[in-house]
């Protein structure tokens, strides 16, 4: 027998038997922050270190890719460069290396391409208009859903019963199914879904090929199994045959993508699908303090048909830490002015922003904390998504809007003077810039004299004339009417109306939320120059940033201080998730909570807010029913709790409106700060504005919240 690694030493029994019993199926079932991850990437480094298996006789499934990197790092700390040819990724990865090898054999080229989820909403989108489809009725996106649906059950065309068929589209989406089929087949692309339902078609088409994969995968290993789908099990049972040597590692209460066709099922009937199979349970919890365990464990709790843990901290004489805080807020903005605040706090009591988070419902909630987090200097990353102001649409309405101020902006003239297109090519342009560099003047000033061909120079003049009128418009309109009118009159609205791509919709949506920001703004001035500071901060490029990214994408990971925003009926538990899966979808919602809230080591902060903005509608919200699910004594609720808040509305809502006043009460003659212009003192005040007369850069108008007094 071989001397024992030293990597085993710092398990717990529990832990240490599930990474050494390597022979046989294996289930590994625990709640969060047990070690599920850690002991899958220890048992592949004892697998290696006891020379049980060649790397390459490894097979490592992690839920995202950013998940397989974590654990390839791990690895190699442990093992050494031989970590590197373990076979380490997401299904999707595995599945695509199956078939550069062997897709020719279920009828692709080996240089196939990979569809985006736009491109594939895309390609239904035109099969469905070349056979008639008003997909104004019969959205793409939805019969896109179904078919992916299908796929996750690893069900080809041919084999969806018409029993089966969706009566959506009248019934004919199985026949667009086929269509989009052929289609890929055509392009020699493939989906998502495909890298799951090819290999399996070619393992079941050619046995010698799937005998092959199962001799040579000796040790099979799966984390976050909770969420598997039909396909991907189908995969793991086929391959697993040769050895029998498989290790899955999940959490029921976890399993938070049944929406995205994971099927908990999978977990639930782990020992009946692989008989003999030992089951492991974790208890004690590594990563968060007792408070925090408690309140995850009552609000799961709740939920009915689980198959039920019990989670100890891992360390009994340590002190259970702070209470989980919940605070009620008046609207969204003060909720997200109080967690930026909150953020500040902990960082100056030595909190790295890059081990805080916040973790949101649904993504619209995030620009509200960006605009926040802008202000007030704090570097983010927005996981999963593009930063709000980053858009392609964002920056061009702004460019617009820089030309209404000044039409001498030659750079956002140079942005949008062809978008949407006005016939303005390069060599237009070209001439335009030389004439303005010979007679320095800016780019619309040379249109008049410039040689141009006569089709440019009108397409030019009109744009001016066009950019002048919205100058003049400038002085008079507010912020929100004047960019409308721009919108609309240069086309670019139109622009976006008339894209057929899946993302227009989206960009049609940004702008509208854009109408939404510049409602809080007094002149465009002012918008224009805060758009401006946001650039300046992305430009900190610093690797101390705070997260910013939604429940189902924190999976798996951990950080010190963790904000839960948005608990509000509605939005959590989320209102579609609820109507379109009832009791089913609450518990999925329920399971969603206990992610968050079991992401965090020191804190939680979890709040609502009684109003917010969403699509420019103000809505009321009541307090999330999970506030109520959690334990008392291990909440500190700040005093408004779900009852008091309802029952005393007005007295809740009294305080917060004074202090709002109070913070933004800035008086003639008051010296201030600001974050970007420095010291100043007010000259004029005018509500939620005032003027300011800065020491460096002169006078300007701000918003009086973004001031503090000197
Ligand atoms: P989740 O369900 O959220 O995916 P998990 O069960 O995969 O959680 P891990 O992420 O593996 O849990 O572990 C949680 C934390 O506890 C990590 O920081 C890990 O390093 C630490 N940890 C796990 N086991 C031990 C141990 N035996 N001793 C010390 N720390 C441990
Ligand atoms: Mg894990």
């Amino acid at each position: 027998m071989m001397q024992e690694p030293e990597f085993l030493s710092v398990l717990n029994p529990e832990q240490k038997e599930a990474v050494t019993t390597t022979e046989g199926p294996v289930l590994v079932l625990s709640g969060a922050g047990t070690g599920k991850t850690r002991v899958l990437t220890t048992r592949i480094a004892y697998i290696l270190a006891m020379h049980l298996a060649h790397p390459w006789q490894v097979l490592a499934v992690t839920f995202t890719n950013k998940a397989a990197r974590e654990m390839g790092d791990r690895l190699q700390q442990m093992v050494g460069p031989i970590a590197s040819s373990v076979w380490l990724g997401t299904f999707h990865r595995i599945g695509v290396r199956i078939l550069r090898k062997y897709g020719g054999m279920v009828g692709l080229q080996p240089n196939f391409v990979v569809l985006d989820s736009d491109d594939q909403e895309r390609l239904l989108k035109n099969i469905l208009k070349q056979y008639g489809v008003d997909v104004k009725k019969y959205a793409p996106s939805i019969m896109l859903d179904i078919i992916q649906r299908w796929k996750d059950r690893g069900l080809a065309p041919e084999a969806v019963t018409r029993a089966e068929n969706s009566e959506f589209c009248e019934g004919r989406t199985l026949d667009f199914y086929k269509l989009y089929q052929q289609r890929l087949q055509e392009l020699n692309a493939v989906d998502f879904g495909d890298l799951l339902l090819l290999p399996l078609q070619l393992f079941q088409k050619n046995p010698e090929i799937l005998a092959e994969y199962q001799g040579q995968f000796h040790y099979i290993l799966v984390d976050e199994y909770q969420d598997t789908n039909v396909a991907q099990y189908m995969l793991l049972r086929l391959l697993a045959k040769g050895y029998n040597n498989i290790c899955c590692v999940g959490d029921d209460d976890q399993s938070i993508y049944s929406w995205r066709g994971a099927d908990v099922d999978n977990i639930l009937n782990f020992a009946q699908v692989f008989p003999d199979a030992k089951i492991i349970r974790l208890e004690r919890n590594y990563r968060s303090t007792g408070h925090i365990l408690a309140a995850a464990a009552s609000i799961i709790s709740h939920n009915v048909g689980r198959l039920g843990k019990t989670l100890h901290v891992a360390d009994e004489g340590a002190q259970s830490g702070n209470l989980v805080s919940v605070q009620g807020f008046w609207n969204g903005t003060q909720e997200a002015e109080k967690v930026v605040e909150q953020i500040e706090d902990e960082l100056h009591k030595g909190t790295p922003l890059s081990h805080m988070a916040i973790l949101v419902r649904a993504s619209f909630q995030t620009r509200e904390f960006e605009d926040v987090l802008i202000h007030a200097g704090i570097p983010y990353k927005i996981i999963g998504g593009f930063k709000f102001y980053e858009r392609e649409e964002i920056r061009d309405a702004v460019a617009y809007l820089r030309l209404a101020l000044n039409p001498h902006d030659d750079l956002a003239f140079i942005r949008v003077v062809n978008k949407p297109r006005r016939g303005i090519g390069d060599t237009a342009m070209q001439t335009l810039q030389t004439t303005a560099i010979q007679n320095g003047t800016t780019l619309i000033e040379s249109i008049e004299n410039a040689d141009l061909k006569a089709a440019a120079k009108k397409s030019l003049t009109a744009f001016k004339n066009l950019v002048l009128s919205w100058y003049e418009k400038a002085q008079a309109l507010a912020p929100m009417p004047l960019l409308q009118e721009i919108m609309n009159q240069s086309g670019y609205l139109m622009m976006w109306q008339m894209d057929k791509s899946p993302e227009a919709e989206g960009r049609i949506e940004n702008i509208h939320e854009l109408y939404n920001v510049l409602n809080d703004f007094e002149s465009v001035q002012d918008f224009v120059e805060y758009a401006s500071l946001l650039n300046e901060n992305d430009e900190q490029a610093s690797p101390e940033q705070l997260v910013v990214m939604t429940l189902h994408a924190s999976k798996g990971l951990e950080f010190d201080t963790v904000f839960l925003p948005g608990w509000e009926e509605g939005l959590f538990p989320h209102q579609r998730a609820m109507e379109e899966a009832g009791e089913k979808g609450l518990e999925e919602e329920r399971r969603l909570a206990y992610v968050g809230i079991t992401r965090a080591r020191q804190f939680v902060f979890i709040s609502y807010a009684s109003n917010r903005r969403v699509y420019g509608q103000w809505q009321n919200a009541l307090p999330s029913r999970f506030i109520d699910e959690l334990p008392e004594e291990h909440i500190d609720n700040k005093g408004n709790n779900r009852m008091g808040l309802a029952a005393n509305f007005a007295d809740v809502r009294m305080p917060w409106a004074r202090e709002k006043q109070a913070i933004n009460k800035r008086r003639v003659g008051q010296r201030v700060h600001h974050e970007t212009f420095g010291d100043g003192v007010v000259i004029r005040e005018n509500g939620e504005t005032v003027e300011v007369a800065f020491n460096r850069v002169g006078i300007k108008k701000i918003l009086a919240r973004f001031l503090e007094n000197i």
